[in-house]
């Protein structure tokens, strides 16, 4: 299999599952237990806890552990909505279902919501934003990456212009992060998920800055700070410490190996296979990602083709009532109907060799000329 969906998720690191594997086995204690099997667990978080902290540059009481990315985006949204019971939500028209739905749920609940649609480039302009904030306006979101395009966003600057007006900022940093340092002291609150770094999936973080008001999703015990309900996944909260830190010791050279092998496969692709166009230009982007149309190819069927060869990809398209829809985020990017549909998502990572990237350029070669000659 060649696996080239690394936004989607990550091959766990080995060393990472070593870490963890002392605490499935051998310190299986609850966290919040009083005895010796319990204090383990609860020392193990306050070093993973310590460790995050010290790579996103905030406070350990600043991390609270949640699910995911999913989780965080619904838990900031929601939380600040809950404190101020009315208002107004600006939003960027590409971000992720977990804000997006999150905040077409505040709206049946009486909020209004404003989306930004993002510049041809995939960048939403800080002006835009600007723009669209009002006198009640609570809240803000404006991903760090896209998870379609890998584009880059101007985050540090949407971030004081929401500061300068009192609005609460959060940023999904789940595809940036890992790659990209976290934009902390731009922000009210960030999230991001361990599996997009080579971690264990179902775990992820949502810091809350000091003095930003968030009130919490899920009640129960006085787990996280009582922020936060259920009883903790030690072994998966370890081997998110562990791989965030490799993934931050560790940036610049997987970055430079996953750019090396990204600019390889975009070149190969576009001089090689006519009718292609990159979604997302590569200095503006994360190094992980290239989002490629293939003229007269539907993405959805590339992707079966591709499959069927061994190369797992992902389109941009989501399902609904047994019709495929093109990616928002490449239509609100305005891309043309038949460029968005014929998209794919290529997404690269430290696992991924160079004779991979050669053998998946060949047999997507194939696979669009089939395509097109039916
Ligand atoms: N935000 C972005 C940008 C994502 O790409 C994803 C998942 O792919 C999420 C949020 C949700 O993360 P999770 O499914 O780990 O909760």
């Amino acid at each position: 299999m060649i696996y080239l969906d690394n936004a989607a998720s990550t091959r766990l690191d080995d060393e990472v599952l070593a870490e963890m594997k002392p605490y499935l086995t051998e310190y299986y204690g609850n966290a919040q237990s009083q005895h010796s099997a319990g204090r383990a667990c609860a020392n193990a978080l306050v070093a993973a806890r310590d460790k995050i902290a010290k790579y996103i540059g905030c406070t350990p009481e600043e991390v609270y552990f949640v699910s995911g990315g999913t989780e965080a985006g619904n838990t900031a949204l929601k939380g600040v909505c809950a404190i101020h019971k009315k208002g107004h939500l600006v939003l960027s028209a590409i971000e992720h279902a977990s804000l997006a739905e999150s905040a077409a749920d505040m709206k049946k609940l009486g909020f209004d919501v404003t989306l930004v649609p993002p510049e041809n480039d995939g960048a939403v302009s800080a002006e835009s934003i600007a723009n669209a904030l009002r006198e009640n306006t609570i809240f803000c979101s404006v991903m760090a990456a896209n998870n379609e395009t890998g584009v880059i966003q101007p985050v540090e600057e949407i971030g004081k212009i929401c500061r300068d007006r009192g609005i609460f900022f959060y940023t999904d940093c789940v595809q940036s992060a890992g790659y990209a340092r976290l934009p902390y002291e731009h922000a009210d609150a960030l999230g991001f998920s361990a599996h997009k770094f080579y971690g264990p999936k179902g775990t992820g973080v949502l810091v809350i800055k000091k003095g930003s008001k968030v009130f919490r999703l899920i009640s129960g015990g006085m787990q996280e700070h009582g922020f936060r309900g259920g009883t903790v996944n030690t072994a998966a909260i370890v081997g998110m410490a562990a791989a965030y830190e490799k993934s931050c010791l560790s940036r610049e050279n997987v970055n430079a190996q996953i750019n090396g092998l990204r600019h390889k496969f975009v070149t190969r692709v576009l001089t090689e296979i006519e009718g292609t166009s990159l979604n997302g230009a590569l200095d503006k982007t994360l190094p992980s990602i290239a989002n490629i149309s293939f003229d007269g190819c539907d993405g959805a069927n590339l992707l079966v083709l591709l499959d069927l060869n061994g190369v797992c990809v992902s389109t941009g398209a989501a399902c609904s009532a047994g019709a495929v829809a093109p990616s928002d985020t490449l239509t609100a990017m305005g891309c043309r109907l038949s460029q968005a549909k014929g998209a794919i998502r290529f997404s690269f990572g430290k696992h991924n060799t160079e004779e991979e990237i050669d053998l998946a350029v060949d047999l997507l070669k194939s696979a669009v000329q089939k395509i097109r000659k039916n």
